[in-house]
C-alpha cells in the first residue's frame, strides 16, 4: 500500500488566546497521495494559508499532527532542513531576491543542498528551461514580466525536487492569461514530474487543471472532490458560478449578469452537450 504523502489528524490552529482567540482551522483532517494535484478553495479567512504554512513546517498546529513524507512535524530535529529538502513554495508575491539573476535565485535554495556550485548552476539552468524560461538566466527580476517572475518562482520551489510543492494564490497578481500558463504550468510539472501539489487560489479555472479540489469554510474541509469527468466539473463550475446561482434562484436573470468567463463556459459546456447528444452546436 502506497503511503500517503500528507496526513493530519483533528488539525486545530488557533491564533491568540482567550476571548480575542481566532480559531482558523477547527479539527481538520487531510490526507493527500503522493503525485496528487489538489486546489484548495473557500472564501478568504477560512484557514487556507493556515493549512498551508503548517504543512511547510512554517507554523505549528494548536492541536493535532501534521505529517509529511513520513515524518511527523512535531518531531523534526531540523526543521529547515526538512523545508529544504521537502517542500517547494511558490506565493502570490513571488519574493524573489531583487538584485539577483533569476538564474541566481533558483539556485538559493540550493545551498547546503547541492555542494558543488557547478552543480547547482547547471540544475538552474535546466529548471529555467522546465519553466520555459532557458533564454532568460540572467534577466533580474525587474526585467520580467511578473508572468515570467512566478516562472522563475515556480523553478525555485523545484530547486531540491522537493515530494510538496505548496503554492498560495500563484496565480493572485497575475492578470488572466499570465496566471493559466501558471495554473498550466503546475499541472504540466505534476504530470511529467510527478510532483505532488497544493494549490491555494480562488481562481475558478483551477478546476480545468486539478484533479481533486477542497472547499474549506471556517477551518474545515466542506467539500473533497476527485475530477473525473470533465464535463461534470464544467457542470458543477456552472452551478457555483453567479449565472449558475441566478439560474436556480427565484429572480431570474438579469441582463449583463455574465461575466466573459462565465459565458465562455456556458459556451463550452453546451458544444459539450451538444457532441456527447451527436448534435453540432450551432455559433
Ligand atoms: P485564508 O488563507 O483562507 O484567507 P487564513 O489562513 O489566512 O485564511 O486565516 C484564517 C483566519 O486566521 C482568519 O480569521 C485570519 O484573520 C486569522 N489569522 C491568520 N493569520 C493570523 C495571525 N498571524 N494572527 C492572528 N490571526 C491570524
Amino acid at each position: 500500500m502506497t503511503e500517503e504523502l500528507i496526513r493530519t489528524t483533528n488539525l486545530v490552529k488557533v491564533y491568540g488566546s482567550g476571548e480575542h482567540g481566532v480559531r482558523a482551522l477547527d479539527g481538520l483532517n487531510l490526507k493527500v497521495m503522493p503525485g496528487e494535484l489538489v486546489a484548495v478553495m473557500g472564501p478568504s479567512g477560512c484557514g487556507k494559508s493556515t493549512l498551508l504554512n503548517l504543512l511547510g513546517a512554517l507554523d505549528q498546529p494548536t492541536e493535532g499532527e501534521v505529517w509529511v513524507a513520513g515524518e511527523n512535524l512535531a518531531r523534526l530535529r531540523d526543521v529547515d532542513a526538512f523545508r529544504a529538502r521537502t517542500v517547494g513554495f511558490v506565493f502570490q508575491l513571488h519574493n524573489l531576491l531583487p538584485t539577483l539573476t533569476a538564474l541566481e535565485n533558483v539556485e538559493v535554495p540550493m545551498q547546503g543542498q547541492v555542494s558543488s556550485q557547478r552543480g547547482r548552476r547547471e540544475r538552474a539552468a535546466h529548471l529555467l528551461e522546465t519553466v520555459g524560461l532557458g533564454d532568460r538566466p540572467g534577466a533580474l527580476p525587474s526585467q520580467l514580466s511578473g508572468g515570467q517572475r512566478q516562472r522563475v518562482a515556480v523553478a525555485r520551489s523545484l530547486a531540491n525536487d522537493p515530494a510538496l510543492i505548496l503554492a498560495d494564490e500563484p496565480t493572485g497578481s497575475l492578470d488572466s492569461q499570465s496566471g493559466a500558463e501558471i495554473l498550466q504550468l503546475l499541472a504540466d510539472l505534476n504530470r511529467s514530474q510527478g510532483a505532488t501539489i497544493l494549490i491555494v487560489t480562488h481562481d475558478r479555472r483551477v478546476a480545468q487543471t486539478t484533479q481533486r479540489i477542497l472547499r474549506m469554510h471556517d477551518g474545515r474541509i466542506v467539500s473533497d472532490h476527485q475530477l473525473t469527468d470533465p464535463l461534470e466539473e464544467d457542470l458543477r463550475m456552472l452551478a457555483y458560478s453567479k449565472l449558475g446561482q441566478a439560474l436556480l434562484g427565484d429572480d431570474g436573470l438579469q441582463p449583463g449578469y455574465l461575466s466573459r468567463e462565465e459565458e465562455a463556459t456556458l459556451r463550452r459546456l453546451l458544444v459539450k452537450v451538444g457532441e456527447a447528444a451527436g448534435q453540432t452546436p450551432k455559433e
